[in-house]
């Protein structure tokens, strides 16, 4: 009698460590879903613009050419020529 209850107990115990496991496995998936959507993934840093120092046209940040290390770290450039010919005279 007493080893069926502990047989019992041992089983309700696992079960409920199973389900525990199991409901965080799913919370942490929801949360980095979550995550993804609140930042947008690569969206966001896209939606993000930026001038060419060059020429001046408005590019997405994530496909912005950052300037050479000599130069202002702030600079950003539309291609890899503008950022070769550096900041261009804008009005
Ligand atoms: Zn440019």
């Amino acid at each position: 009698m007493g080893r069926t209850l502990i047989l019992l107990l041992a089983s309700w115990v696992l079960f409920w460590l199973l389900r525990r496991a199991f409901r965080r496995a799913m919370q942490a998936r929801r949360d980095a879903a979550n995550a993804e959507q609140t930042s947008g993934g690569r969206t966001a840093a896209q939606l993000n613009l930026v001038a060419c120092a060059q020429c001046g046209v408005l590019i997405p940040q994530a496909e912005a050419i950052p300037a050479h290390a000599s130069d202002h770290q702030s600079l950003q450039y539309c291609c890899v020529e503008h950022q070769r010919l550096g900041p261009g005279q804008r009005p």
